[in-house]
């Protein structure tokens, strides 16, 4: 009796809804999942994610399985179930909800609203969740153009093909969609650059050699290291946007 009681503390709070613990957990294994595009996730990547030994991850997926949310296999890894994914994808929903509505009403910047989301999607009801999504007018993407889970949990945005900068030649018009790299300093490094989610820009030069990348922005020209615009995600234009053009597109 005793030891039952324990074990289910750990999972569960005073309310009977999952520990902040184990919500960090599905989260952490949603997000791996989707941006490798493979259900299951090896202990060493979500050890990796989460900042704790491989050990610590052992013993919370073995719970995790006890509780129904997970599929655990020693050496193969972890894959949601059906509760568990439910559980991931409201606190994704809560997170990005969060982020946005810091930006668009409190103008945080997107370098500042990551760390307050994180504290606030374990405590923010679905109730305020789901009035504050209708308040934004139920969009899209968040401030770092990731995908906002809908109620239902469906995905909203990102179903734009978006690719990563690198992969475009010299001439490309290009929209700035999402940011892998979300380390505050690397955002404010981009918007100190221009870049924003949104901007829009012409790939000037791929200097290989040197590892670069230089872009028409317009706000000016800048470049930057292969190595950061990896991380940066756009959609290719027909060509290139000025406010000139404006006419022109309504006129299609
Ligand atoms: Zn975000």
């Amino acid at each position: 009796m005793q030891f039952a009681t324990i074990s289910l503390k750990v999972l569960y709070n005073e309310s009977r809804m999952p520990s902040l613990t184990v919500e960090n957990y599905l989260k952490a294994i949603l997000q791996i999942e989707l941006k490798s595009g493979v259900a299951c996730v090896s202990t060493g990547h979500l050890a990796n994610a989460l900042d704790v030994s491989p050990g610590t991850v052992t013993s919370m997926l073995k719970t995790l399985a006890e509780s129904g949310h997970a599929t655990w296999r020693p050496y193969e890894g972890v894959t949601l179930n059906e509760s568990g994914r439910q559980v991931a994808m409201r606190i994704v929903r809560r997170h990005r909800v969060i982020e946005l509505f810091l930006v668009q009403t409190l103008n945080l910047t997107w370098d500042q609203v990551h760390e307050e989301a994180e504290n606030m999607e374990h405590a923010v009801s679905d109730f305020l969740i789901d009035r504050i999504d209708d308040f934004l007018g139920r969009p899209e993407v968040d401030p770092h153009g990731d995908p906002i889970p809908a109620r239902d949990g469906a995905l909203r945005g990102g179903t734009l093909e978006s690719i990563p900068l690198v992969e475009y030649p010299a001439g490309s018009h290009v929209r700035f969609a999402r940011v892998l790299n979300q380390d505050p300093e690397f955002l404010r490094y981009l918007s100190d650059s221009g870049l924003v989610v949104g901007s829009v820009a012409t790939i000037q030069e791929v200097d290989a050699e040197a590892g670069s990348v230089t872009l028409q922005l317009a706000t000016g020209e800048t470049t930057l290291k292969h190595s950061s615009a990896e991380h940066l995600l756009v959609e290719i234009l027909p060509q290139a946007v000025t406010a000139n053009d404006e006419s022109q597109v309504v006129d299609l």
